[in-house]
């Protein structure tokens, strides 16, 4: 392999390390290898984490409203550049312009988040808590900070973290997902740009031997993950046996309920949107279609007309390309496998994605499978990938039943015209994230990530206020002044 290696950031300086193996990183769209992400280990990590020490000595020292200055820099030179990192995230993720832009928009949103980070991280004051004492709270940063993230959301998902841990005074070692590489390096160059002191932010590459040096290295305090459950559980466990503090958000089994009232045309919109929008891969996608009783027959006819207007195809070549590929040839022969067998034990699979194949890529075509009941082995696994499942509960109650059995938590949303079911449906879904005639209920950036179950392990959440109060720890200061000093000197 003669591509291009991914160069690591340690100190200010970018580099490439001295590693002997490399993760390929693909444009997903026609399958070549463009670039080689270095696959580091403990000795790169604690690099990071020396260089990280050291600038975390005077950056939590900095003032807050410096600290904002940076993240109001960073954010013009983000609006600067937002083409431009949207074109490298479609060129190594595979999903569309539009989605995209997206990720990067929301991205952007948690550091504007940041930009008020004087205000958001400020403490509480009671004066006279007793007889010449008053009572101040303060927050204080944590130190070396590691984030880990996947490949679905190359710019959104390392911005739902480093942004606030940075304006709240912490030092940064992100470890982006080997397969997207670049855009984070991107971020990473921007931030230097704007005006961080170098070594505050560090950047390693590779996969589960960085995880597992990050996991373990006693100079790191707190950790950030973003990815599958079972990677999610392992970071929880192993961060928090370290005594690190960690916030570990895993994977997903979403659903749809659409009630015959619903408004026909944006729900069957918003239902496409959430299944293949990202070619089913995002953690909030739909993949669980239910409507209630016959009406889940016209549901499903409208959401498969919608499928074969679908325009599937090479993302930077065709401008009309609805959904792109799978991340990678790894994800195309799971989703095919799990396809085939679905289909060998009887599922009805209404539009079967191994039918429409491109000649180069990693595609897999929307795929719908009908009549699917709690017992089908898809029905609590995630498949991440462009493959949705209709279901016929028979009434809201049965509905909210065989949502509460799914193993995860993330998200589901209710289409209705009835605020009434809405409500119901809000109050009785066991899962951290409702939308009510929306698709994909992600939180903006003032809200956090809330998933719950398997979808989410630790305690404070990212983003958001939960993302403030995770990157920085509780001071309280009580004092103690004696209140007849200045009348007994007589002044
Ligand atoms: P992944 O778990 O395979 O990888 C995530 C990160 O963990 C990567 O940086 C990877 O290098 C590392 N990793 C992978 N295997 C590891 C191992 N065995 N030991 C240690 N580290 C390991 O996830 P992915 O395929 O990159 O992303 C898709 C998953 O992420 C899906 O499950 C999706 O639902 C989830 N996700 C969740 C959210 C959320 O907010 N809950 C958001 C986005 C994606």
């Amino acid at each position: 392999m003669g591509q291009p290696i991914v160069p690591i950031l340690t100190a200010g300086v970018w580099s490439e390390p001295a590693v002997e193996e490399f993760t390929p990183v693909h444009n997903p769209s026609v399958g070549e290898v463009i670039f080689r992400t270095p696959m580091c280990g403990a000795r790169e990590v604690d690099a990071a984490v020396q260089a990280s020490t050291v600038a975390y000595a005077s950056w939590s020292k900095t003032p807050p409203t410096k600290r904002a200055g940076v993240m109001f820099r960073y954010r013009e030179l983000l609006e600067q550049h937002y083409e431009e990192l949207s074109q490298t995230i479609v060129r190594e993720n595979g999903k569309t312009l539009e989605e995209a832009r997206g990720d990067v928009r929301r991205g952007l949103e948690v550091v504007e988040l940041a930009c008020a980070i004087g205000q958001l991280a400020k403490g509480e004051s009671l004066p006279r808590v007793a007889d010449g004492v008053d009572g101040v709270t303060m927050r204080e940063p944590i130190g070396v900070c590691a984030g880990i993230t996947p490949f679905n959301f190359p710019a959104m998902v390392p911005m739902w973290m480093f942004p606030i841990a940075l304006a709240c005074g912490n030092a940064f070692i992100l470890k982006p997902s080997e397969k997207v590489p670049l855009t984070a390096n991107r971020l990473g160059e921007l931030l230097g740009e704007a005006g961080l002191p170098e070594g505050v932010f560090n950047i390693v590459h590779g996969g589960r031997d960085v995880v597992a040096a990050l996991c373990t290295h006693p100079g790191i305090t707190a950790i950030s993950f973003v990815g599958s459950s079972p990677v999610a559980k392992y970071v929880y466990e192993t961060g928090c046996a370290n005594g690190k503090r960690v916030q570990s958000a895993g994977g997903a089994k979403n659903v749809l309920l659409a009630l015959p009232d619903a408004a026909p045309d944006p729900t069957i919109r918003a239902i496409m949107g959430s299944a293949f929008g990202c070619a089913g891969q995002r953690c909030m996608a739909g993949s669980l279609l239910m409507g209630i009783g016959g009406a889940t027959h016209d549901l499903r006819d409208q959401v498969v007309a919608a499928m074969d207007d679908l325009v599937v195809d090479d993302t930077l070549a065709n401008a009309d390309a609805g959904m792109g590929p799978v991340i990678d040839g790894g994800a195309q022969s799971r989703l095919f496998e799990r396809i085939d067998e679905s289909a060998r034990t009887g599922t009805k699979v209404v539009r079967d994605g191994r039918e429409q194949p491109h000649e180069r890529g990693f595609f897999v075509a929307p795929t719908l499978f009908d009549e699917v009941t709690p017992d089908h082995p898809t029905y609590g696994e995630e498949l991440f990938g462009p493959v949705l499942s209709v279901m016929h509960p028979r009434t809201l109650a049965e509905a909210i039943e065989w949502i509460n059995r799914i193993p995860y938590g993330n998200a589901g949303t209710i289409f209705t015209s009835s605020g009434s079911a809405a409500r119901q449906f809000a109050l009785e879904a066991e899962c951290g994230m409702i939308g009510i005639n929306l698709g994909v209920p992600a939180p903006m950036a003032l809200f956090s990530f809330s998933g719950w179950d398997r979808s989410f392990y630790g305690d404070l959440h990212v983003q958001g206020t939960e993302g403030v109060l995770f990157y920085t720890r509780q001071k309280t200061v009580l004092s103690r002044w004696d209140d007849n000093y200045v009348r007994v000197q007589g002044w």
